[in-house]
């Protein structure tokens, strides 16, 4: 298993010849990155062929490669201060792909990677969110960000910039950020000046890097100079495609944005899902479900447009496509399921007998929990009112 990071190839050897693991029953966290001795939660690192499911030898892998990537990413060189917590989150949450993708190169890793820019862009959705560099001033404010901006968004955003500098730029750059830093700390300001310096000669700017394929001329797999820089002013980008194609932007998901389109270009995509989804890559037939749902959720889009993008589904045999519909379909179901309900129900118990509390108590848990705007904002006025005086339970 300590060949995962080989591949990783940042030329520095560390100080020390024998790095161990050890399984702890009862171990809170899934595992501790210790320079030296990794510890772990039992069900983190054993496996045990023809008992354990095809599953848990993924999530031992990438649970391994992520800790031995701590070893640099963390122990060798650690955050100034937790605010930059995704210097070691983020770059775990991204190496540990690249580890174990050089251990099981069959198991397609960098496709499962896709799911982890979506739960990143559903948690950025949130007014929760916050970026990924978050000012830090209490205790309490510390395991918070142990979230998914810290370790998603911060892999995302990383993978982005790989791809768009080039593996080799990438990893100079990290390479030069690991050297000049190693044992002491580092501030994210110190990894952009890394990749800035080897980014020079390529005129990179920090901008939105947008890519577009379309159907007359595909191209799943962009290069550098495939990405058009696009920053805040810049509103309209000349595509040059017939009226009879299609176009999808964010080739591979690698920028972290959203897509919307109008409804032409929707239906001409859903079409040729429908005709022969294989023409569209598969990154790009989970991001077409993933963003249209996201965008239908936030009234960005008809809903009858996001239901048509998993019509597709039944000639469909690859994972990541029908993994993103299961997210969507049961979040999005339940909570348009239980939306009109709640709205009938509300939350006064007045008049109501036993099972209609019970039975309002229920839809209005779920109802929350799935995230229903009107039912979360009463429930805090309710028990605010509580909490002020807790002897009238509203
Ligand atoms: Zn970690």
């Amino acid at each position: 298993m300590i060949t995962i990071t080989s591949k990783i190839q940042l030329r520095h050897r560390m100080d020390f010849y024998l790095l161990d693991m050890i399984a702890i029953p009862d171990f809170s966290a899934g595992a501790m990155e210790n320079w030296g001795l990794i510890t772990y939660r039992e069900t983190s690192m054993l496996f045990e062929p023809g008992v354990s499911s095809e599953s848990n030898k993924q999530r031992v892998a990438v649970v391994i490669a992520h800790e031995l990537a701590h070893q640099w990413f963390g122990d060798l060189v650690t955050m100034s201060w937790w605010d930059d917590l995704w210097l070691n989150e983020g770059f775990a949450a991204y190496v540990e792909y690249i580890g174990t993708n050089h251990t099981f190169p069959d198991w397609r890793m960098f496709e499962y990677f896709v799911k982890d820019v979506q739960s990143a862009m559903e948690f950025d959705g949130l007014v929760t969110s916050h970026p990924i560099y978050v000012a830090v001033s209490n205790p309490d404010e510390i395991n918070e960000i142990f979230d998914s901006i810290s370790y998603d968004k911060g892999a995302s955003v990383l993978r982005m910039m790989n791809h768009f500098l080039g593996d080799e730029t990438f990893r100079y750059g990290v390479s030069n950020y690991i050297k000049n830093r190693q044992y002491r700390n580092a501030f994210h300001d110190d990894l952009w000046n890394s990749l800035t310096n080897v980014s020079i000669k390529i005129k990179y700017k920090w901008k939105i890097p947008f890519t577009y394929t379309s159907k007359s001329e595909s191209n799943f797999h962009p290069s550098f100079s495939d990405v058009k820089w696009i920053d805040r002013e810049e509103q309209v980008l000349a595509v040059n495609v017939t009226s009879d194609d299609w176009v999808i932007a964010n080739a591979q998901m690698y920028g972290y944005y959203r897509v919307n389109y109008d409804d032409q270009n929707w239906i001409k995509v859903i079409e040729q899902l429908k005709t022969n989804h294989e023409v569209i890559h598969l990154i790009n037939r989970a991001q077409i479900i993933n963003d249209a749902w996201a965008l239908a959720s936030a009234g960005e889009l008809k809903m009858e447009i996001a239901l048509k993008t998993i019509d597709y589904l039944k000639a469909e045999e690859d994972y990541i496509p029908w993994r993103t519909a299961d997210g969507e379909l049961s979040y999005n179901y339940m909570k348009n399921l239980i939306s009109p309900l709640f709205t009938r129900l509300g939350l006064n118990n007045s008049g109501s007998d036993h099972m209609q509390i019970y039975t309002r108590s229920l839809i209005v848990s779920l109802a929350c929990d799935f995230g229903i705007t009107d039912c979360v904002t009463e429930s805090l006025k309710l028990f605010k009112e509580w909490m002020n005086n807790p002897n009238n339970n509203p």
